[in-house]
């Protein structure tokens, strides 16, 4: 299954899904570069042994590598029965080497404009059009696999027992995004009530809204 708001760039990193049903989201950011091309490039090269089901960029773009049906390898122990979700973003202090990187590499690894000369990594944070962008897509999410939004159904990939990765609960705005998350539902449930419904009244089959997917 795919979103249909996203690009869809398949991965050759994911296991057979074998009817499985994921429980749960797991959220990361990237600690990377901002170019969101760069990661998506990243994540769909077959060497790459790693793949997130989505990505979304700091522009609110969303990619999709490997479908909701298989296991991406995103968060080792949890692959099975979830869902992996990259956001284009870095943490302070997370590249050590930064005093050191030439001017062209560190005006490459923050957002255009953005201070390069202190010293140490400033890193970059999420926006307010990606969180957005993520709130409807795992709103979609919650909606078809019929998740409640709280944090068992949406993690962070730092609470992973098996991780040493940080990523992403320091600096995620929990309140706020769940909030949103929550809104995002409603509208859906609303807008897909009521398609049915006048379904019914005009006597045709909603064969497609049947199992709940937006993303044909
Ligand atoms: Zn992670």
């Amino acid at each position: 299954m795919r979103y249909s708001d996203a690009i869809w760039r398949p991965s050759s990193c994911f296991s057979p899904g074998k009817g499985r049903k994921p429980s749960f989201v797991v959220l990361h950011i990237t600690d990377g570069s901002p170019s969101v091309q760069n990661a998506a490039e990243r994540f769909a090269a077959s060497k790459a042994g790693v793949s997130p089901h989505f990505l979304i960029g700091q522009a609110g773009e969303i990619y999709q590598f490997v479908q909701l049906e298989d296991s991406a390898w995103h968060a080792k122990g949890w692959n099975s029965n979830s869902i992996g979700i990259e956001h284009v973003a870095r943490s302070p202090g997370e590249l050590k080497q930064w005093a050191s990187l030439s001017e062209r590499t560190r005006r490459s690894l923050v957002p255009k404009d953005a201070p390069i000369d202190g010293a140490t990594d400033p890193g970059f944070p999420l926006t307010e059009t990606q969180l957005a962008a993520s709130a409807r897509l795992v709103a979609w999410l919650c909606f078809t696999f019929d998740w409640a939004v709280d944090r068992r159904a949406i993690r962070p990939h730092c609470e992973n027992p098996q991780t040493t990765h940080s990523d992403c609960g320091r600096d995620w705005p929990w309140d706020s995004y769940l909030a949103a998350v929550s809104d995002r539902l409603l509208e859906l449930r609303n807008v897909r009530g009521g398609e049915s419904s006048s379904d019914r009244r005009s006597g045709s089959a909603a064969t497609c809204e049947e199992d709940g997917d937006a993303g044909q």
